[in-house]
């Protein structure tokens, strides 16, 4: 907890840094940017990437659902310049027990969280970044809801539109907008651990997190964290998941259901022993050749790749 705080206050500080730049250094900062002209005058464009995530985890043997926002405001050569990281209340059910409008709501108080930091940052013009399509087509007008806490939200969303000279939406993959997925389930993570008690009452900000395959409190530093959907296991879990997969002949996917992230090889050596790395590896190079070039040696049955000039 403690760390968190410290975490938030230092996050705070640089947001009140940002906020405090004088004007005349945002116009040099300014000038750093590939500024295309607009009715001749000078226009800074800024990217907004909002993500909210839900998602339901384990807390000792409680099973909770939490809610995580993750904003990353850049400016227009990618340099991040602004991220928020930050858990809300999703209620005991959480907003999917709704199934027609899953996972909208937390997307919107993304959306409205980084509009906002972008107005208090006084950003003029941007673009912000969603990967929810039906988030897009509300905040497009494209599709009306019935749903009273989610039409205001979308008029929340609407009135800050309106505060900035540009912005407009946008909806890209999943993968566009990773950064903003991280902060968001940086911020789950961050309700889900608790310090450990070490028994002298000095965790020393050691933090413990439940495995959601076994159940285990396990230390959160041997926890790993599948790339690209972050979904999280113990060593453990991981290191029997992949083995299995090894087994079959077929490459790891993340074990969460029907996730299909996949466990790259480089990551796996936290918890697979280095000869399996390897095996995996080879794996990898068999299937990403053509079948026409495999050729197998007669008499090691190995696997030698024929490579043509
Ligand atoms: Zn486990
Ligand atoms: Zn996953």
């Amino acid at each position: 907890m403690r760390e968190d705080l410290d975490r938030r206050i230092h996050d705070q500080k640089v947001a009140s840094e940002i906020m405090n730049i004088p004007d005349d250094e945002w116009e040099k900062y300014g000038d750093n940017y590939v500024d295309p002209f607009k009715n001749g005058e000078r226009v800074s464009f800024f990217k907004v990437f909002c993500k909210g995530v839900e998602s339901e985890e384990r807390i000792r043997d409680m099973k909770v659902i939490v809610g995580g926002i993750g904003v990353a405001i850049c400016d227009s050569k990618d340099n991040l310049i602004f991220k928020v990281s930050k858990g809300i209340d999703v209620g005991a059910e959480g907003s999917s027990s709704n199934k027609s409008c899953e996972g909208v709501s937390v997307e919107l108080q993304a959306l409205i969280e980084g509009l906002n930091a972008a107005l208090a940052l006084d950003l003029k013009n941007l673009t912000f970044f969603v990967d929810h399509s039906m988030l897009y087509q509300y905040v497009t007008g494209a599709i009306q809801t019935q749903n009273s806490k989610i039409s205001t939200l979308v008029n929340q969303v609407s009135l800050l539109q309106k505060k900035f000279a540009d912005c407009k939406p946008s909806l890209v993959a999943c993968s566009d907008i990773k950064f903003a997925f991280r902060f968001a389930k940086d911020a789950v993570v961050s309700q889900i651990t608790w310090p450990a008690d070490n028994g002298n009452g000095k965790g020393k900000g050691k933090l413990k997190e439940t495995c959601v395959i076994c159940y285990e409190d396990t230390d959160a530093y041997q926890i790993f964290s599948v790339d690209g959907c972050f979904h999280r296991y113990c060593f453990p879990c991981m290191k029997q998941h992949v083995e299995v997969k090894l087994l079959e002949g077929t490459m790891a996917k993340c074990p969460h259901e029907g996730c299909k992230s996949e466990v790259s090889i480089e990551t796996c050596g936290k918890f697979l022993d280095p000869k399996l790395v390897e095996i995996m590896s080879q794996r990898k190079k068999e299937t990403s050749i053509d079948v026409t070039e495999k050729v197998y040696c007669p008499i090691s049955k190995m696997l030698s790749i024929d490579v043509k000039k």
